[in-house]
């Protein structure tokens, strides 16, 4: 594995998105940012989040057989026993990221997609995205509505405090001799296709792989600088997002 990676963060805010990548494996966590005036029960924030779940994935991917979903269960339930004396791990407003991880296991490739931070594979020359979208179809976003959905059937599944949720993802493998280029994405970054329409994933792919994943990122930025303010109130994301992007050539 080839990889490059870049990631920025929101201006004037610290970066909720962690990647971390090893010689077989590789993972993009975007951090959940807090709504304002919700008690989340915990002492710690986001960032806390997913510097703690990074390094509890990635000391495990570095040494365990065992896969991808099982791999990511056990890091959520380290990462909540890390706090579980001073938090309440039972709050559905405790810290939450998604997760996008490729792992090379065998002569397989495994991925695995929780909430919005898509994959891109080109598999033989074809490009598929892999997306969890529950996230766009529930019935309600309130904050109260967000709570309940959250972790939920029915609803949509993140990495927080259940163990679970791993097991909720959309995951699948592939065999490895196929794949040819990865994409895993923050949806500061997958939002040049999302929100933006400035190509579609093939036409992502095929910029990050020659001009990197900094260069994506940098005509996100563009396009919210330019966006008006009607095209932004037609979306539910946030004018500027961290925003990550790291490129795989097998
Ligand atoms: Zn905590």
């Amino acid at each position: 594995m080839q990889v490059s990676c870049a990631t920025i963060a929101t201006p004037g805010r610290v970066n909720e998105d962690y990647a971390v990548t090893g010689p077989d494996w590789a993972f993009v966590l975007d951090g959940a940012t807090a709504a304002s005036g919700v008690d989340s029960g915990c002492v710690h924030d986001v960032r806390w989040l997913v510097r703690r779940l990074g390094g509890e994935l990635a000391q495990r991917l570095a040494v365990s057989d065992e896969t991808a979903p099982d791999v990511l269960a056990e890091a959520i339930q380290a990462t909540g026993a890390a706090h579980a004396d001073t938090c309440d791990l039972r709050n559905p407003s405790s810290p939450s990221t998604t997760v996008a991880l490729l792992r090379l296991r065998g002569d397989d490739l495994e991925y695995l997609v929780l909430a919005d931070s898509p994959i891109v594979l080109d598999v033989a020359g074809e490009i598929r995205p892999i997306i969890d979208d529950r996230l766009e179809h529930l019935p309600s976003y309130t904050v109260e509505a967000v709570r309940e959905l959250r972790n939920r059937p029915g609803g949509f599944w993140v990495a927080s405090t259940e163990p679970a949720a791993a097991y909720q993802s959309v995951r699948d493998v592939v065999p490895v001799g196929e794949v040819r280029r990865a994409a895993l994405l923050s949806d500061g970054a997958s939002r040049y296709v999302e929100r933006f329409g400035l190509a579609d994933w093939a036409g992502l792919m095929d910029l990050v792989d020659q001009a990197g994943p900094a260069e994506l990122l940098r005509r996100v930025r563009a396009a919210e600088q330019t966006e008006t303010p009607e095209e932004r109130s037609r979306h539910r994301g946030k004018p500027h997002d961290d925003a990550t992007a790291l490129f795989v050539r097998f």
